[in-house]
């Protein structure tokens, strides 16, 4: 089959893959000029960590990532006001928990396929049109191609979905939180594997130390209006958080004024996709573009590269009928996906606590967490992946699978 995957990030790239060492013939299109670089720090773990480790490439996270130690609430002096030791959730886990920059996640993975998966950067999908036997592809800027079936795998803002399925409106629910990240060389003071953090009601500023002397932010605060629009450019967005921020204590204002040195600024608004249906005929959504859990959920990344990895699973199991495929993808994903969204928005209202009371009682339940059974009574089902990741790889596959990444 040909298949076309609209997005070469955590999921397109690891379709790409699987759907490669499947056979198939998948071509990528990003309309960035190359991956992207900067970004933000996520927690890798679970299914996701089971899929990249039949990728083989989980020693390429570990050297890219860090083993967070600590992950640190602290007042307004830069005192520790609560937090925990991260083993209370790698212990668990057994270790197979890595954090590190969504980007490097996402280049691990294209890595793997560089060279031995068509990549058409600086383009997108722009026009789908189906007929009983295929698909033709139309784009912005290359001439129209024939697919067997197109992915939508471009993210929280899909443009195949909002091709396919309809606007974004329709699906996007709104978690009243903004988010923003950026990165800064020679930032001080540096706190190593420890992931710092500061809140005001309804606003948290956290800070991460990474390699090369460099330093990734995060902005987080709420916003109950979701139609205020994000500014298009790095000057508008520094803006808002200059404005949003503008009173909030600890490091901020030192913050702030670095950051008119930051060369890209991520800002978004914290949303899921929710969807009765990823599939329109041969068209699919995976990842963040069909069940986006959002960065609540603490596992996105890891849903995505499921979710891809199934997908691909299917559609080789299905052969000549990509339909059956597809279907099968759907019914065996969407409830573990809706219960992921679940979880992650019950989360939502205590995120970044309302009131000082709210940032206070978060500080003190963290720093009991150093209690195992209190760790496990709080993370234990927000950590628990109840889906078993079907098999697909048979001996076959194995022998491809060492030959694209040796
Ligand atoms: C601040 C923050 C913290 C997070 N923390 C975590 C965490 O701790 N753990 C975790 O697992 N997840 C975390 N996530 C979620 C995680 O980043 C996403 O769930 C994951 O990146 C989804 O992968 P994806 O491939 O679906 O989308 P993306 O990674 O967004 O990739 C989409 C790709 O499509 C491309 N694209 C977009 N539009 C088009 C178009 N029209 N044409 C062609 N290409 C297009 C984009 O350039 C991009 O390359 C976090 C998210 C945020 C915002």
């Amino acid at each position: 089959m040909k298949i076309a995957i609209n997005g070469a990030g955590i999921a397109g790239s690891t379709l790409a893959y699987w759907l490669h060492s499947y056979g198939h013939e998948a071509v990528l299109i990003e309309q960035a000029p190359r991956l992207r670089s900067s970004g933000y720090i996520i927690d890798f773990w679970g299914l996701g960590y089971d899929v990249a480790t039949m990728m083989r490439i989980v020693p390429h996270l570990r050297v890219s990532g860090y083993d967070v130690g600590e992950v640190r609430f602290v007042g307004r002096d830069g005192q520790r006001r609560g937090g925990f030791a991260t083993d209370v959730l790698t212990r668990p886990l057994d270790k197979r928990f890595v954090s590190l920059k969504r980007s490097d996640l996402a280049a691990a993975i294209y890595a793997a396929i560089d060279g031995k998966v068509e990549t058409i950067f600086r383009d997108s999908v722009a026009a789908i049109d189906e007929d009983a036997h295929g698909v033709d592809v139309g784009f912005d800027h290359h001439a129209g191609r024939r697919f067997d079936v197109v992915v939508g795998a471009d993210g929280l803002h899909s443009r195949v979905r909002e091709l396919r399925f309809g606007r974004e409106e329709q699906f996007e629910v709104y978690l009243g939180y903004r988010v923003a990240a950026f990165e800064l060389p020679a930032y001080r003071p540096r706190d190593e594997l420890t992931y710092v953090s500061y809140a005001e009601p309804g606003k948290q500023v956290s800070r991460f130390s990474i390699r090369d002397d460099r330093t990734l932010f995060l902005f987080v605060y709420r916003e109950p209006d979701s139609t205020i629009i994000i500014p298009a450019t790095d000057a508008g967005r520094k803006a808002v958080l200059r404005d949003v921020f503008k009173d909030v204590g600890w490091e901020c204002p030192r913050i702030l004024e670095s950051m008119e040195r930051a060369e890209e600024i991520y800002f978004d608004r914290v949303s899921q996709i929710q969807m009765r249906n990823w599939i329109k005929g041969r068209t699919a959504l995976v990842g963040d573009a069909g069940a986006c859990v959002s960065l609540l959920g603490g596992e996105g990344s890891g849903l995505a590269m499921t979710e891809a990895y199934v997908l691909a699973g299917e559609l080789a199991r299905a052969k000549d009928n990509p339909l059956a495929g597809l279907a099968r993808y759907q019914v065996g994903m969407m409830p573990f996906l809706q219960h992921k969204q679940k979880m992650a928005s019950r989360f939502a209202s205590s995120f970044v606590p309302k009131t000082g009371f709210g940032i206070a009682l978060r500080n003190a339940i963290t720093s009991l967490m150093a209690l195992p059974f209190l760790a496990n009574l709080l993370l234990g089902r927000q950590i628990r992946d109840d889906f078993g990741l079907p098999h697909y790889v048979s001996d076959e596959t194995h022998a491809g699978i060492a030959k694209l990444n040796p």
